[in-house]
């Protein structure tokens, strides 16, 4: 199994991710890239530990470290991307609580793709990393990326209405942020679990339905025009509309591509072969382009740059806007959403009316022969989108098989116009994958 995942080394803190990796993974970034390293954690108890880890392994190295503090991972992408320096987040976004993660951010504020993270393992386990004579050890250093990225967002969006909005800072590192963009674009804010606190007691740092009752409560007792919770680096964000509602997270990605085709004329849209057909419908619809690829941000973010996509995302609140960040942004999501509220002078469980329905089945399947599963999807479906597994595209619905990349399973997408057509596809799916694995 590879140390890096699809969004850098995550694993259970002084466990499975360990101060002394930590330390070694700060060589690492600045044996690949020597001279200047940002460094900035999350609210978990365990990120300090493993932030200082970084800090010191990069200094080690030779390179200067640059300690930002608690920060969304926007934030600290923000920060890389204004001074062209790479840079180290310090969290494990949605996990559960134990969990931490260490991920690393390129110089232009991406992520580091897949073969970057390849070329940081082979470092890593080789320990071929630089380090540095005791006269050239480097410093630390300390600075601020909090108000450079709230300002940039703010003055990005104009709004001629006042809005209510409630937000849910799930106790993560977006209290530091997402009520101030809020403030300064002269919204009504309402803020909950916006104070820092790594045990997280008001809930999971995954910003799932299940999870944000209080949130919706709010948003129907304070009578606002929008709820939003973030996980707990805020390089996410979810919605809920002005009755309450939960929106889709499928839905919203739809309806942000729309108005940005719209607003272009066209352009391309970059989101991975998991998403909804609904994002597609309207794309199409409004004159644009839907790329496809493999699952998980950094390749979406690739895609953007090689295809000069307008906007992309993926279906679980993760939205990219590229004239800003190439990177998946909570905070800027917030604003995008207002300012669409306000140019359309629609509530947005109007605007989410307007938006496809589809019904959409996911589940798992243990699978340790991935290869052999591939070449027989291969054979067998030609004419699939064969960019992760095998999505197989009907008039009424879809299919994706793909197997993981960090365990041994295989997961089964389906999605249909009807819940029951999702569900025969979904059986079509199971019946592919035992015939393959047999
Ligand atoms: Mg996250």
């Amino acid at each position: 199994m590879s140390l890096f995942g699809t969004n850098g080394v995550r694993g259970i803190a002084n466990e499975e991710l360990t101060a002394e990796m930590a330390l070694d993974l700060g060589r690492v970034i600045a044996t690949l890239k020597p001279g200047k390293v940002a460094v900035a954690c999350d609210t978990r108890i365990s990120s300090q530990m493993l932030k200082s880890a970084v800090l010191a392994g990069i200094m080690s190295a030779g390179s200067d470290a640059i300690d930002l503090g608690i920060a969304p991972t926007p934030a600290l992408q923000f920060y890389a991307k204004k001074n062209q320096i790479p840079g180290v987040v310090v969290t494990a976004s949605h996990n559960p609580r134990e969990y931490n993660g260490i991920k690393f951010v390129q110089e232009n504020g991406a992520e580091f793709f897949r073969e970057m993270d390849e070329e940081s393992e082979r470092v890593y386990v080789s320990k071929k990393f630089r380090i540095a004579k005791w006269s050239e050890v480097g410093k630390l250093l300390t600075d601020d990326c909090i108000e450079n990225y709230v300002s940039a967002i703010v003055e990005n969006v104009d709004l001629k209405r006042k809005y209510r909005v409630v937000v849910d800072c799930g106790n993560g590192a977006s209290y530091l942020t997402s009520p101030e963009i809020l403030r300064r674009l002269d919204c009504e804010v309402y803020s909950i679990n916006a104070y820092p606190d790594g045990r997280f007691p008001a809930r999971n740092p995954e910003p799932v339905e299940r999870e944000l009752e209080l949130l919706k409560r709010a948003v129907v007792d304070f009578n606002a025009d929008l709820g939003v919770a973030h996980d707990g680096d805020a390089d996410r964000a979810v919605f809920v509309n002005e009755k309450g509602e939960f929106v889709s997270e499928d839905a919203m990605l739809a309806l942000m591509a729309k108005y940005y085709v719209e607003k272009s004329r066209g352009g391309i849209v970059v989101t991975p072969v998991s998403s909804s057909r609904c994002v597609e419908d309207v794309v199409k619809e409004a004159g644009g382009e839907i790329v496809y690829t493999a699952v998980g941000s950094p390749v979406v973010a690739k895609v953007m740059i090689e295809k000069k996509a307008i906007f992309g995302g993926e279906g679980n609140g993760g939205f990219i806007f590229p004239e800003h960040l190439l990177a998946r942004d909570g905070g800027m999501s917030i604003a995008k959403v207002l300012q669409l509220l306000d140019e359309t002078g629609k509530k947005l469980s109007e605007l989410i009316a307007e938006i496809p329905r589809y019904h959409m089945i996911k589940g798992k399947v243990a699978c340790r022969n991935k290869e052999k599963l591939l070449s027989m999807l291969r054979e067998e479906f030609p004419d699939a989108n064969h960019v992760d597994g095998a999505r197989i595209d009907f008039e009424d619905g879809w299919l994706l098989i793909r197997p993981s990349g960090t365990e041994p399973i295989a997961r089964i997408y389906a999605e249909g116009k009807t819940k029951q057509r999702a569900e025969e596809l979904y059986n079509e799916g199971l019946r592919i994958l035992k015939k393959a694995l047999e």
